[in-house]
């Protein structure tokens, strides 16, 4: 049985503007991973695509210049260690290696080297048939792996016999929302060109896009809200992230600068951009002409999914697809579940919310449960399957901020101690 979701505002103002390089910026501050240490010091000049840091997933110079400090940046959802680099006016390549692979484990391992995050998703996935490529951009306002489907063609067709090859890929699918016609029509000759590989149009809901449901929907391989895509067999990654494997293993330029969406009500030019990783929010949209004076909420990735920040200082990160500025919080029921204000109402018991859940959740329940602390009534709700889609919050008519209230659920469930109730 397929699992269907929700019909979002299609806010796409982006899709027919071409990638933008962003020129440099003065200073980047590249992110470490928790588990890394800063491998250079102040005062040390770096060239770009040299290493930072090891750990888990490498961390690289996104440009050339000299290392003023390694900072530490607060967020609401703690804190991460940057690298700050200001930018010198030559811009120079560090000596870069291409990678060599010949079998599963030195591909992952030199993915991991990219520093690139498709690399956790290979590992996981290590055993799996099948790979999907997931063009589904169900979000509003995010367009930047619709612009690498239509930029980017041939690495993808690269990626694809590469992973393929050394990974045991069996069969390809990529997945692209029925409405993106021109990046159906792009992904079309791209699956020609790649080993077993073919074009599914999916039904442009959300979230369209969420492994569970692709590999459900795609894969045709039944999956309960608990397993994952590696379980069952099923490697997902990005347009973007299989573009870049198939340039890092031609050029050994690690994974420095990403494609993201600038747009908001702030914004006058809404622009996708490639930009170095680590750029200041602030520089992305300065350049998109975005007002930050009067804008009352920075969101990171799109609105249904993406996070909400106060401090425009804070750098791109690795995952960071889009960067949006509004004036006026939103509203719920209209466009975006991330702001919701005022105007909540009593739950009418509509049952919208549990309609909308694609994991199968009882969102207003939970609501109920996470207010009186009822933590065994939270366990058998299981908000730890939630996937975070928004789609709860997106549509109920009371407005009642029922995604955060599942966040708060798994939050009181991961706490050690006793009942509340
Ligand atoms: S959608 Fe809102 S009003 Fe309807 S049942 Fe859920 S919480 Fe209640
Ligand atoms: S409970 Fe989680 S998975 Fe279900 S609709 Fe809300 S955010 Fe999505």
């Amino acid at each position: 049985m397929k699992i269907f979701g929700i019909f979002l505002d299609r806010e796409k103002n982006t899709e027919n503007g071409l990638t933008i390089a962003l020129p440099t910026p003065e200073r980047v501050a590249v992110p470490l991973p928790k588990d890394g240490t800063a491998e250079v010091r102040a005062g040390q000049w770096v060239l770009t695509g040299s290493r930072l840091c090891g750990g888990s997933l490498p961390a690289h110079a996104s440009v050339s210049g000299k290392v003023e400090e390694i900072k530490e940046f607060d967020t609401d959802d703690g804190s991460f260690t940057a690298v700050v680099i200001k930018a010198d006016e030559n811009q120079k390549d560090a000596a870069v290696r291409v990678p060599r692979a010949d079998d599963r484990e030195s591909f992952i391992n030199a993915v991991r080297e990219s520093g690139c995050p498709a690399a956790e998703k290979i590992s996981a996935a290590a055993d799996a048939d099948m790979l999907i490529v997931n063009g589904v951009e169900s979000e509003q306002y995010v367009t930047s792996e619709n612009r690498c489907m239509l930029d980017d063609g041939k690495l993808i067709t690269a990626g694809i016999a590469l992973i393929s090859r050394l990974m045991g890929i069996e069969k390809t699918v990529i997945a692209v929302a029925s409405d993106c016609e021109e990046a159906v029509d792009a992904m079309e000759k791209t699956a020609a060109d790649a080993p077993k590989c073919e074009v599914v149009k999916v039904r442009p809901d959300h979230p369209a896009g969420a492994d569970m449901v692709l590999v459900n929907n795609v894969a045709g391989r039944p999956i309960k809200a608990n397993e994952t895509a590696a379980e069952k067999k099923v490697m997902i990654l990005l347009p973007s992230e299989v573009a870049f494997i198939a340039s890092y293993f031609e050029t050994g330029m690690p994974f420095i600068k990403r494609r993201v969406t600038v747009d908001g009500d702030l914004v006058k030019t809404p622009c996708v951009v490639e930009a170095p990783i680590g750029t200041p929010l602030k520089d992305l949209f300065a350049f998109a002409d975005g007002n930050l004076l009067p804008a009352e909420k920075l969101v990171i990735g799109g609105l249904m999914t993406g996070r909400c920040v106060t401090d425009p200082e804070l750098p791109l990160g690795k995952c960071d697809s889009a960067a949006l500025i509004f004036m006026k919080p939103l509203e719920s029921g209209g466009k975006g579940s991330l702001k919701v204000v005022g105007g909540q109402t009593n739950c009418i018991r509509c049952g919208r919310c549990a309609k909308a859940c694609p994991a199968g959740l009882m969102p207003m329940r939970i609501e109920k449960a996470v207010k009186k602390r009822k933590r065994t009534e939270l366990r058998r709700l299981r908000p730890d399957l939630c996937i975070g889609c928004g789609s709860c919050t997106y549509v109920c008519p009371a407005k009642r901020e029922l995604k955060d209230a599942v966040d708060k659920a798994k939050t009181i469930l991961d706490r050690k101690g006793g009942d509340e109730e």
